[in-house]
């Protein structure tokens, strides 16, 4: 019989691009997870944003099973039940008209930059071709969408990367207003920035970015990845703002856990994505779709969503009482279930440090940047693993201030 795998495989066996904790979770059930040797740890990570209703809920579980007893893959060259009902769902619950469907976030935004870029060819001219984003944003991976990200320290060393993008400062309207003009095709923003530290959007930036791609016939493209599918306490962040994109982008907790990504638009802008003009393997899968339709059926309903801002209180009240008592925090924010709390200025750059701490303790939790502590629990998390969770927390923390 062959042995379980170690944590001494990764280096043995896989690519170095990540470094992750020492320990290997084998099982999970609501927010609570189990590592090879029986440990048990409270999960306030959720898969960073993608565990949104726990590990193997039962909705998501059933839609799982139930699908592969029926059909995996089809590819493009038809369509399917699962993907159709998807496509409905998302479209009468939301702004927009059409979906298309892939498999990751990155994936979702590559779609987005790509029509952006299509639409303003199309119905403009080839001169329009300038994309304005933010400084500290993320948005995926690949090569175009680490270059419209604004952390460069993600496309470093993998040029030439994609031209005619510029970035301006989030939550700075001016700065917007010194780079668009009329050969902008489009201004693409995190309602809430996660990965560049737990950053809400002001209101007024996001109406002021919207009335200025009205003005320059600019696309609004809203990357909804992490803020989407109800951590904002709203099936997405912009019914919280109020303020309506052109494009939106969503993946992470669509699938709760199984890959699927969507780029959602207008009836204006989706014909620019002709047939041949873009496409994906798995974009629109069976088993995936299915799962998201569970998903997001389970997530937008009154009760999960008043739920969530029920549980931003509690753990704002948690994580406020942890700093009154040790003073590590220099501001806890955040909108629904996405959580930041920024680190003291004695403490600066230092979040990291209390993550191998907190696992100790039993706790899983993540950063956002070197100064951020971030947590994007489950959606549906008891008020017990709440209320336990914050003190295996706290017993990290205080760890961290001794030994600092
Ligand atoms: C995670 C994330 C992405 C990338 O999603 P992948 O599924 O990793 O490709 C893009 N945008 C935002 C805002 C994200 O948080």
């Amino acid at each position: 019989m062959s042995q379980s795998p170690t944590r001494d495989d990764f280096e043995r066996y896989m690519v170095p691009n990540y470094a992750p904790q020492r320990t290997i979770p084998v099982r999970g059930e609501g927010s609570r997870l189990w590592d090879q040797d029986g440990r048990e740890y409270i999960d306030f990570a959720g898969g960073i944003a993608v565990n949104a209703l726990g590990h193997c809920h039962p909705a998501l579980v059933s839609a799982l099973k139930g699908q592969a007893d029926k059909l995996w893959h089809l590819s493009n060259v038809y369509t399917n039940e699962p993907a159709l009902a998807l496509a409905k769902s998302l479209v009468e619950r939301t702004f927009a008209d059409k979906a298309y469907f892939c498999s990751s976030g990155g994936e979702a935004n590559e779609a987005a930059f790509k029509l952006a870029r299509r639409w303003a060819h199309d119905t403009h001219g080839a001169h329009k071709d300038k994309i304005i984003s933010f400084r500290q944003s993320f948005h995926g991976r690949t090569l175009f969408t680490v270059s419209v990200g604004g952390q460069p320290k993600y496309s470093e060393g993998f040029g030439p990367i994609p031209g005619r993008i510029e970035h301006a400062v989030y939550n700075d309207l001016d700065s917007v207003r010194e780079l668009i003009d009329d050969a902008t095709c489009a201004v693409v923003v995190e309602p809430m920035q996660g990965e560049g530290g737990v950053v809400p959007a002001e209101a007024d930036f996001l109406h002021g970015l919207r009335a200025l791609c009205d003005e320059h016939q600019a696309l609004l493209v809203f990357d909804e990845v992490q803020s989407g599918v109800g951590r904002s306490g709203y099936l997405y962040a912009y019914m919280h703002y109020g303020v309506t994109p052109d494009i939106l982008t969503t993946a992470k907790a669509l699938g709760g856990g199984f890959p699927v990504g969507a780029m959602l638009t207008t009836d204006r802008v989706a014909p620019s994505l002709a047939v041949g003009t873009h496409g994906s393997t798995y974009g629109g899968n069976p088993l995936a779709c299915a799962v998201a339709l569970a998903a997001v059926e389970t997530i937008d309903t009154p009760e999960v969503l008043s739920g969530v801002m029920r549980r931003h209180a509690l753990f704002k009240e948690h994580l406020e009482a942890i700093n009154r008592r040790h003073g590590v925090f220099k501001e806890v924010r955040g909108l629904g279930l996405l959580l930041g709390a920024e680190m003291a200025p004695a403490y600066e750059g230092r979040a990291k440090e209390i993550l191998p701490l907190a696992m100790e303790e039993g706790l899983m939790a993540l950063v956002a940047g070197p100064n951020v502590l971030r947590m994007a629990p489950s959606l549906v998390i008891s008020d017990t693993d709440v209320n336990e969770g914050m003190a295996r927390l706290e017993r990290a923390i205080g760890r961290f201030v001794q030994g600092a």
